[in-house]
Formats: structure tokens, sequence, C-alpha cells
């Protein structure tokens, strides 16, 4: 069964092939190539996209450009641009269920969910953009002998690129701190998801964000992705997305010395203690694991379960896992959708392969997926377990697989946590206070949650170390104040 779609999904899709927005016009591409993006349940194409090329990425950061120097956003009083950009939020509000439609049909997410992304990029403009009225410009400094001060300027062009697991919610989290301090934006959606960020190009222009403030360049990481990170014009880069291209972004940034912020994978350890309420700790972990169909970077994907309750968690894990209801994301009842692709499938399917054939235990087994009347990308819930050394628990699945181990004491737990290259996000569940907020000081990530996990309130830092990002996270005051420039004026008296 086809999705039902909305009047203006359909006249959105109707204007296919849909066309990148470089400095308020719509462009379809120097070397008119175009590729069509799939919906993951079914597998068929939604819509065919124009691929932007290097020559189109370069004049898209020469409008960012000049839309920097001539059209006033850089310029004009926070209050002013904040005006706009409520504006923005109230059309992307009004706007919600055309882009919760789109979003839940190009990344294969359940409609509410894909609702709550939207909800959730217009909570965080106004965030930011609120915050931004606050932002003290220029403060004085307390020096003997000198008049002395320090001031904030906004960058200039500044270029983003995103991968397809949250493509709306994400390019809340990464351009409107941006925009807010008055910097202009090159966006380069994933090429699995481009259709919400091209929707929101669109309705930034309408409600009069002056052109070349909001640039979108669609297509592939290889051409339109890499052009955008290595531009010499760019005056700040910012890439979510795997530690493999996440390098390759950073060695582009250094090269042309701009600062850069990397969001990368990760392996989340769930850190589980005897004195959990097995149900309930065994419900949110599986809700953790099944939430998108484990495409979630932050995810917890190694359970380290204490000895004394293991047996009985991970039975409550099964059975729970077996009772979610895999199907199309846009059918009632369906608890998990599919995943993004066919790649990203065989992906989960090879690290199950691979994860055995290094001697882990098929607990659950997952797999392949039949959803009847739906070709597409679907796959079951999977447990395995063994020792960390295995293959797959080490190296990002991402997809509803996660890894098991036993633990004897807090110490062993601890060291087991910390056992990985990642340092995204960990959570550890229990009872004692005490020894939750030690052994959530003790983890080597950025970010660690108790008797909960996934919880970003803005206001909270959320960010990763080691082969989990470098540069500052996202969703706080630091994130507002890394978009503008420093700058330090000294007169000796
Ligand atoms: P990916 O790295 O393959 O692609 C991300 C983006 O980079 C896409 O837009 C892609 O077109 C582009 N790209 C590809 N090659 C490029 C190149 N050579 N130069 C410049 N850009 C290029 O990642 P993905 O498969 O889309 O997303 C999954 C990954 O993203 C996972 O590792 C996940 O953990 C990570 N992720 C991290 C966060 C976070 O906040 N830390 C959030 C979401 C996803």
């Amino acid at each position: 069964m086809a999705a039902k779609l909305l009047p203006e999904v359909e006249k959105f899709l109707a204007s296919a092939p849909l066309k990148g927005i470089v400095g308020g016009k719509d462009v379809s591409g120097a070397s008119g190539e175009t590729m069509a993006t799939l919906d993951p349940g079914t597998g068929r194409p939604i819509a065919e996209f124009c691929c932007l090329t290097a020559e189109d990425v370069d004049r898209a950061v020469g409008a960012a450009t000049h839309a920097f120097k001539k059209s006033g956003w850089a310029t004009m009083r926070p209050n002013e641009r904040g005006a706009l950009l409520h504006r923005l939020a109230d059309a992307v509000e009004k706007h919600k269920e055309v882009i919760g439609q789109l979003e839940a049909l190009d990344a294969g997410k359940l409609p509410a969910h894909a609702l709550g992304d939207v909800q959730n990029f217009i909570d965080t403009l106004r965030y930011f953009t609120e915050m931004a009225l606050h932002v003290e410009h220029r403060t004085t400094l307390a020096v003997s002998g000198h008049e002395a001060r320090t001031v904030r300027h906004a960058w200039g062009p500044c270029g983003f690129i995103f991968p397809w697991n949250f493509p709306f919610l994400l390019v809340g989290w990464g351009i409107s701190p941006a925009l807010a301090a008055g910097n202009t934006v090159v966006i380069k959606p994933a090429e699995d998801t481009p259709l919400s960020t091209i929707y929101l190009g669109r309705l930034a222009r309408e409600i009069g964000i002056p052109d070349g403030v909001i640039n979108v360049v669609p297509g592939t990481g290889s051409v339109a992705g890499s052009a955008l990170s290595g531009h010499p014009g760019l005056r700040h880069m910012s890439f979510t997305g795997s530690p493999e291209v996440g390098r390759l972004v950073a060695q582009a940034a250094g090269h042309n010395l701009v600062p850069v912020k990397l969001e990368l994978g990760g392996k989340g350890a769930a850190v589980v203690f005897e004195d959990v309420d097995i149900p309930g700790t065994a419900q949110k972990l599986v809700n953790a694991i099944t939430f998108h169909t484990g495409q979630v970077c932050c995810d917890a994907t190694r359970w380290l379960v204490h000895k004394a309750i293991y047996k009985d968690f991970v039975d409550e894990c099964k059975a729970r896992l077996r009772s979610v209801q895999v199907g199309y994301q846009m059918a009632d009842g369906t608890g998990m959708g599919p995943v993004v692709n066919a790649k990203q499938r065989a992906r989960v399917l090879g690290y199950l392969e691979k994860g055995k054939a290094q001697g882990a235990e098929a607990v659950l087994a997952g797999g392949a997926a039949e959803v009847s009347g739906h070709d597409g990308f679907y796959v079951k819930p999977a447990l395995l377990a063994g020792t960390l050394d295995n293959v797959a628990a080490r190296e990002e699945i991402f997809g509803p697989v996660a890894f098991l181990a036993q633990f004897g004491n807090e110490d062993e737990a601890i060291a087991m946590a910390n056992d990985t290259d990642y340092g995204l996000a960990n959570s550890v569940w229990t009872s004692d206070l005490a020894r939750a907020n030690r052994v959530a000081e003790s983890m080597v990530a950025g970010n660690s949650w108790i008797n909960a996990h996934n919880v970003f309130p803005r206001g909270v830092p959320y960010g990763g170390v080691n082969k989990s990002g470098m540069g500052g996270g996202v969703l706080s005051i630091e994130t507002l104040l890394d978009y503008y420039r420093p700058q330090s004026v000294v007169r000796p008296l």
C-alpha cells in the first residue's frame, strides 16, 4: 500500500527534478545530472533531485559570501534577524505535517518520529534565536594600564554536511546557532534524504530570508560534499556523519585552516547493574535500539549487564524485541520501519555474520525481515553476545543490533564501557545514585546518561570525543559562541 500523500507533498514532488537553492535561485547543476531518492519502505523512487557539482558549490559559497557582506544579514540588529528566524520557525510550524511526511517517506521514519524531528527543529531554531539576543558582543576587560575589550563577530559563510538518519532535526541543530549569530550557510544534505532540506530552502526564500543566507547544494558526497568541505571561501565547517568521511572533511578544513566541528559515530555502552528494575530497564533499552531502526549515532549498542541478573535481563529483552512489529513506516501499528537503503541492510546483515564468525553467540538471530507488499529494506532486531574484542562489539553497525557482555563489579564495568575507540554517549542503570554518578563521570565520552538513554535537553552540550568527534558539540550556549569570531581590541593608556 502506498502512503496517502498530502496535496502539498504531491505538489512539491511534482516539481521534480528538485533543484538546489543558490543565492535565492533554483539551480539544476552544471552537469545536468539527477539522482533518485528512494522510499526505504518500498525501495521505489520518490523523486529525482539535481546533483550539484563543484562549480555549483563554488557559486553557493560565493552567494553566501556576498549575502554575508552585502545583504545586511550579518549587520542587522540581533532582534531584527531574530524576527526573521522566528518567521522561518513559524513557516516550518505551519508546514509541519508536510515536512513530517516528506521526512517519513525519505528517511523511512515512523510519522510520529518524523513529526517529533520537525518540532525539534522548530524548538532549536527558536532556542538559539532567543539566546543570540542576549549574547554580549562587546565585553570590557579590566586590565591594568590598558583599555581593552573583546568583540564577537559572525564568521562569514559556514559549510554544513549532514547524514541521512536525522536529516531535518540535524539541520536545525547545525544551522540555527550559525544563523542566529549572523553567519550565512551552505548546506549539503545526504543524497539519501535531500527532500526536507530542499523544502526548507524554498520556505526560507518565501518568507523573506535574504537571498544567499541559506543555500542548499544537494548532490553526492564525493562531488558536492568534497567540493564544499574543501572550499577555501568558507570560514567555518561543520560535518555530521561517519568517522571515515569526518577525517576527510577535517583534512580539507585543516588545509584551509578553517575551524571544523565533527559530530561522528558511536558505539555507546549501557551499563546495567544488578539493582535495576529489570522489565523497565529492558523496555527502555529495547526502545533505544529499535528507535529509528537503530540508526542513531548515540545509541546504546553494547549492553554490559551485571552477571547476577544477566540471564533474566536477556530473557526480558529477547521477549520484548520479538514483539516489535517490523513494518512499512507509514502503516498503522508499525513499531520499527526499514533501514535507509540496501547498502545499510547489507551492512547490518554483514555484521551479524562477521560477529558470529568471530565467535559471538546469536542470542536473538535477527536477519532480513519480509514485510508483505513492501519490497523495502527491512531487518529484524538482533542480540549478539560474547567478548568485546568481537568486530560487532567494536565497530558501528547502525542497525537494531545490541552486543551483550557480562561484568562482575563496578571497575570492570567502567573498563569495559571505555574499551572502545569511540566516545559519544553511554548510560548507567542502577538505583544507587552515588554509584550512578561515579560511573557516569568515569566514562570517557561526551555524554553520560543516568537511567535513560538518548536524552537531549537544549542547554546541555552534546558532542563526542575520540573517534566520535571534535571541535565542540551542539545544543548549548557554547555552540552558539562557536559561531562568533573572537577579537580583542587593546589601547595602552
Ligand atoms: P557518511 O559519512 O557516509 O555521510 C555523511 C555526509 O557526508 C553525506 O551528506 C555524504 O554525502 C557526505 N560525504 C560523503 N563522502 C564525502 C566526502 N568525501 N566529502 C565530503 N562529504 C562527503 O554518513 P552517513 O552514512 O550518511 O551517516 C551515518 C553516520 O553518521 C554514522 O556514523 C553516525 O553515527 C553518524 N552520525 C553522527 C551524529 C552525531 O551527532 N554525532 C548524528 C547522526 C549521524
